[in-house]
């Protein structure tokens, strides 16, 4: 659950600027990013996880189960 924490705590500050940096700020917002575990849509209101998959950038939505794979077993493409 650390990771999640992380993102909560930097989501008033700069996480948009992260998202930005990473490049899928415009993808969130457009609703074109789904979560890595579950398929859901992931935007900016159930945004969990952000984590490296491949050479792209890997999201998970906000539910426990989901966040649960990503920070515990991790998703393999
Ligand atoms: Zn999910």
């Amino acid at each position: 659950m650390r990771k999640v924490a992380t993102v909560k705590a930097i989501y008033d500050s700069d996480l948009k600027q992260l998202l930005q940096n990473l490049g899928i700020l415009d993808k969130l917002i457009a609703g074109e990013l789904s979560c890595a575990v579950c398929g859901c849509l992931v935007d900016l209101d159930n945004l969990g996880t952000i984590f490296p998959l491949g050479n792209d950038v890997g999201v998970s939505c906000d539910s426990s189960r989901c966040i649960r794979v990503v920070t515990t077993t991790g998703v393999t493409t």
